[in-house]
Parts: structure tokens; C-alpha cells; sequence
């Protein structure tokens, strides 16, 4: 009879001799570097991280020239909606449009059921060929979402979206809103019996988080009861705020306080709350408001970020300044929000952007950043089985092939994917010990039929909305 014991069973993958890990050393809570060791698993579990792995081994697989680290986690995207707007909302050319140029884009491009099925299914397999193993799923719920996620591979808080507004514009230039109460009731409704079924999902690598769409859409009645509801069943809680100069000052005149203020009076935020994004905040220099409480008020309930630099970049704005929010002792986690949905990406963008805003190089280092979109991000989602290499740990690993030519020379792996390879290097990702890319190519999900079929779902809806060419013109013009 076989024994259940993978040591002496012979059940483990074994990555022999790998030239680099990134382990994690529990007394000093940091990863670290290792060289020339094994990394070992048997099922979903991580047995051995570093050193020789003597146990029966059924799978081994040659180190060399391999870093092994832990799998990316995305706190905050959106794959059902941002890889089908590719080419439309990289920059807005039309100036009338001013702060809400994306919301007007987003009037005209409205994705139906078939467009984010096809956007998600780019999405999952851009994500896994980047390294991300864990990801935050906020989408407006539609047919077959959590069966697709669970098709994907990854593993995933599914976050249903649900709101008591909707908002638009008609000039560009101002924001207007349309309040149905029965519209958040009804959205939330929904969103807690999607949540139970993702919890109960048999994949077993599905979860939830209780997400009232934005702080300026939802009744202080639904925010509450979205808190409630967090609190009771221990689920993370994640809300849009403070993120953009509209809402700020949309926000100030409702209610003559900030939107991270007003969260709080609500009992809001907490160890369990992640706000995306907390850019504009009283302490934002844009917004000249006289006192600066609320990056004190995050720290001190424990609130973490979900930090999204690229999208926030594109349109000519940055958080004020990433260190002050660490320094304070505000928890900050990484999104990708917008596309590409790239987490090495991301990090080099917070990295890059932390040092510009604070006008010095001395301010934050590649260190706290992929501690933020590993162990930071697994905390924030109630986990200390992922985001680190170690044993016990789920084994969500990423192999990074160190002979690719844009990762070297190697002297600092991480600083060679960050600054330089990012996806490139990525050449094979396993989830709960399955492996779900192999040699570069994901084996969960068709990547470039879903390419194709991407491709023909923006050209349907765009096809629908002609005013696009006006709000989003090309980058130069096709000639005739
Ligand atoms: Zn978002």
C-alpha cells in the first residue's frame, strides 16, 4: 500500500541545484537570497525550500541558470474590463475631455457579457505568463465568471463589484451621478451569493471579498452594510477611494470632509480594508486642503493600499509619496488596475515614480516593493501560505530563466526582472503545485486564441460606438 508520506512515497517535483531562491527567513520577516539548493514539493505544499533534498523524488527538474520565487500577487485589476480597452485609453487626445476623459471613453466602449468573457480569458493568461500566481478580481459579476476563473489556474478572490450610482458625463468637464438605492440593494444581493459560491468553489482556489464599487457610488448605507458583512464572514474589504481630483473635491462638498475621513466616521477601514488607491488624499499637493490626517488616519487602522502606479501615471498624476505612506506605517500592496497586467512592470513603475515624487533616489528600494506584492498582499488577503518560499507554504512558484539575454548579467536576479526582463525571464509558473506555464507558454488557457478572439470582440463593440475616433483618435493618423 502506498504510503501517504510524500517523502516516502516518492511524490515530490524536486527543482534540483537552483543557481537562486528567494527563500524566506521567518526571524528577520524578509525573503532572501539562495544559492545552489532545492526546492521541493509534493501535492499543493511546499516540503523543502534551499539546501539538498534527500526524500524519494518522482519529478526532478535541472536548476541551472533558474531563479525559483515566489508567485506575484495582484491585489486590485480588472480582467473582464482593461485588456479590451488596448488602444483606446493609453491617452486621451481630445482636451475638452480634462479629468474624466476615461469615463466618457468608457460611456461610448461598453463591453457586454461575450466582450469581458473574452477580456478576462486574455487577462488570466497575460497575468500567469507574468509570474502572477494570486490575483483580486474586481468585475462587474457576469455569466461563467468563476468558472473561467477557476478554468484559469490561478488562484483568486473574486471581488463582485456593486454600487448605488452610476456616474457620467456630458461635457467632459463635470461629474454627474444617478442614485438608485434599489440598483446597490439588488448588486448586493448578487455579490454575497457569488461570494458564497466562490468560497464553496471545488477547485479549491477560490475565495471573496466583500467590494463596494467606489466611496463616491455608494450610500453610506451600503458602505455600512458592506462592512458589516466583511467583518461577520472575515472576508478582506476593498473599496475605490481617493482616487481621483473629482472625487476629492466631489466628495469634500458632500460630506466637508475627505473621502478616507468619511470612510473612517463610517467604520469603514480596518486591518481587513484595502482602499484603491489613495492618491488623492489631504496630503496631495493638488488638493491645498489645510490639514493632513489621512494618511495618519490609514496607518493607524491598520488600512492597507492597493498601490496602482501605471494607470495613475498615464494621466500625468502620482501618489504623494509611496516612502511617507510606508514611513507612517500605512500597509501598501500593488495592483496592476489597468493593462499590461504586469506586476514587474508595476513594481519598477512604484519604484521609479516613489523616488520622482519624493525628489530623492534615497527613498524606497526593490526590497519593499516585492515585499509588498508578495508577503504585504497575502496578509492584507488573511494568508502566510503564499507570497513566500518556505516549507508548509503553498507551492505557488515562479521559474525565471536567468540565461534569457535581457535578464543579465546576473548579479542581482531580482534587479534584473524588475529593471530589465520582467515577463520576459518567466518560464514557468506553477499554482497549488499544478503546473500552469510551461516553457513560456500557458498551458491553462489558449493565449493567442484568446488573443484572437479578443481582438474581435473590441472590434465588435468599438464597431457600435463611432464617436471612439473622437474621444480616443489613433496615436497617428491612417492615411486614405
Ligand atoms: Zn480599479
Amino acid at each position: 500500500m502506498a504510503s501517504e508520506d510524500p517523502l516516502l512515497s516518492g511524490a515530490a517535483t524536486c527543482i534540483r541545484d537552483a543557481s537562486w531562491i528567494i527563500g524566506w527567513d521567518e526571524t528577520a520577516h524578509s525573503h532572501i537570497y539562495l544559492r545552489d539548493g532545492d526546492v521541493a514539493w509534493a501535492g499543493d505544499r511546499l516540503i523543502q525550500v534551499g539546501g539538498r533534498f534527500e526524500g524519494a523524488v518522482e519529478t526532478e527538474i535541472d536548476g541551472a541558470d533558474r531563479l525559483v520565487m515566489p508567485g506575484l500577487i495582484n491585489i486590485h485589476c480588472h480582467p473582464s474590463q482593461t485588456p479590451i480597452f488596448r488602444g483606446f485609453v493609453e491617452e486621451f487626445g481630445n482636451p475638452r475631455l480634462f479629468y474624466s476623459g476615461r469615463q466618457a471613453f468608457r460611456q461610448g466602449f461598453l463591453p457586454d457579457v461575450a466582450a469581458q468573457r473574452a477580456s478576462a480569458r486574455y487577462g488570466l493568461a497575460e497575468m500567469l505568463a507574468a509570474g502572477t500566481t494570486s490575483i483580486v478580481d474586481l468585475s462587474h459579476t457576469y455569466d461563467g465568471w468563476l468558472d473561467l476563473l477557476a478554468e484559469s489556474g490561478l488562484r483568486v478572490w473574486a471581488a463582485p463589484m456593486f454600487r448605488s450610482a452610476r456616474w457620467w458625463t456630458d461635457t467632459g468637464q463635470e461629474i454627474h451621478y444617478d442614485w438608485a438605492p434599489d440598483l446597490g440593494e439588488d448588486a448586493f444581493k448578487e455579490a454575497v451569493s457569488l461570494m458564497d459560491e466562490a468560497d464553496r468553489h471545488p477547485c479549491g482556489r477560490l475565495a471573496s471579498m466583500v467590494s463596494p464599487a467606489q466611496v463616491d457610488t455608494c450610500t453610506a448605507d451600503l458602505l455600512v452594510a458592506g462592512a458589516r458583512l466583511a467583518r461577520e464572514t472575515d472576508r478582506p474589504l476593498h473599496v475605490h477611494a481617493a482616487q481621483s481630483y473629482a472625487e476629492f473635491n466631489g466628495m469634500a462638498r458632500r460630506n466637508d470632509m475627505t473621502s478616507i475621513a468619511w470612510l473612517h466616521s463610517l467604520g469603514f477601514l480596518g486591518e481587513r480594508t484595502v482602499l484603491g488607491h489613495a492618491v488623492f488624499t489631504d496630503a496631495h499637493p493638488w488638493m491645498q486642503w489645510p490639514n493632513h490626517r489621512d494618511v495618519e488616519l490609514l496607518a493607524e487602522t491598520g488600512t492597507a493600499v492597493a498601490h496602482c502606479p501605471t494607470v495613475f501615471a498615464r494621466d500625468g498624476t502620482v501618489l504623494h509619496h509611496l516612502s511617507a505612506y510606508l514611513d507612517a506605517g500605512v500597509r501598501i500592496a500593488i495592483g496592476t488596475d489597468t493593462h499590461p497586467q504586469n506586476l514587474f512592470e508595476e513594481i519598477r513603475m512604484a519604484e521609479t515614480l516613489a523616488r520622482v515624487a519624493a525628489g530623492t533616489r534615497h527613498t524606497i528600494d526593490t526590497a519593499r516593493l516585492f515585499h509588498a506584492a508578495t508577503i504585504e498582499a497575502a496578509r492584507i488577503l488573511g494568508r502566510t501560505d503564499i507570497g513566500r518560499l518556505s516549507a508548509g507554504a503553498k507551492a505557488d512558484l515562479v521559474v525565471c530563466d536567468l540565461s534569457e539575454p535581457s535578464a543579465r548579467p546576473v548579479r542581482d536576479p531580482l534587479r534584473s526582472l524588475i529593471y530589465g526582463a520582467a515577463e520576459r525571464a518567466v518560464r514557468d509558473v506553477w499554482v497549488d503545485g499544478q503546473c500552469v506555464v510551461a516553457d513560456h507558454r500557458v498551458l491553462t488557457i489558449d493565449w493567442p486564441a484568446a488573443a484572437e478572439a479578443l481582438e474581435q470582440e473590441q472590434a465588435r463593440i468599438a464597431g457600435t460606438a463611432p464617436d471612439l475616433e473622437l474621444i480616443a483618435p489613433r496615436a497617428l493618423p491612417i492615411k486614405r
